[in-house]
């Protein structure tokens, strides 16, 4: 038997607080986007009818028609407005598509990257706040930054007014037994801590966007303020 959306709120919500009280953290200080890449434009409403404003995509061709028939529905300035995030890689092609759209970008890997978003943003009159993806974990088929390469990146950033780094992104590896991840999530923790304070650039670098339906508890622990759930929280639709 399937969990009803009630339920799984629950389920999330309850280590989510335990999570915070074991790290003595303030629930206040997790967000969650809510993370809609494998679920349909109705589900994807009920998320938000649960008031799940900040909703995550991966794709711009899977998000489309979510994003535009919810957009549109809603109008600017209301309460019921949802916030996106975009999670997955972008291609330089489709900025045009994306900046503007999604409030935030969780991937920014590369300085030709944040030229293009700088460009579009600018055309705009906008500045779009980032997180900067780092491959910790070193797997090949991860994206982002090597964290040696993270100073420089952060200094050559400054010269892009369109955008401003808010803070640090990862993906920690699969595993089974999720205490594993911890290394990941206190390695990212540490990155953000120093570049912060020995950074002339870094001192807007304060969140850390890490934690998916598998890890979310261990990366809390290790002081997440953005935690990204798909599947156990909004669920997973099989085409
Ligand atoms: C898909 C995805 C998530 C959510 O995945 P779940 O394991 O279903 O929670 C989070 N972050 C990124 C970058 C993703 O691509």
């Amino acid at each position: 038997m399937s969990l009803t959306f009630e339920d799984r709120i629950l389920l999330v919500e309850d280590r989510i607080a335990r999570a915070c009280e074991r790290s003595g953290r303030s629930r206040d200080d997790v967000q969650i986007i809510a993370v809609t890449k494998y679920v349909s434009l109705d589900t994807t409403k009920a998320a938000l009818a649960h008031c799940f404003r900040q909703l995550g995509e991966n794709r711009w061709q899977d998000a489309q028609e979510k994003w535009e028939a919810i957009t549109e529905n809603t109008g600017s300035g209301t309460d019921d407005q949802p916030v996106w995030h975009f999670i997955g890689s972008l291609q330089s092609n489709k900025v045009k598509d994306v900046i503007g759209k999604f409030t935030y970008m969780h991937s920014l890997d590369r300085l030709s990257l944040a030229e293009t978003i700088d460009k579009r943003a600018k055309q705009l009159g906008i500045v779009v706040p980032c997180f900067i993806q780092v491959n910790v974990s070193g797997e090949g088929t991860k994206q982002g930054l090597a964290p040696q390469e993270l100073p420089l990146f952060v200094e050559q950033l400054a010269r892009f007014k369109g955008i401003t780094p808010i803070g640090l992104m990862t993906m920690a590896p699969y595993e089974a037994e999720p205490e594993q991840t911890r290394p990941v999530f206190k390695a990212l923790r540490e990155l953000r801590d120093e570049i912060q304070s020995s950074s002339e650039y870094g001192h807007t670098i304060t969140h850390l966007s890490m934690g998916m339906s598998n890890d979310f508890d261990v990366a809390i622990e290790e002081g997440a303020t953005w935690i990204r759930l798909g599947t156990i929280l909004v669920g997973k639709e099989e085409e």
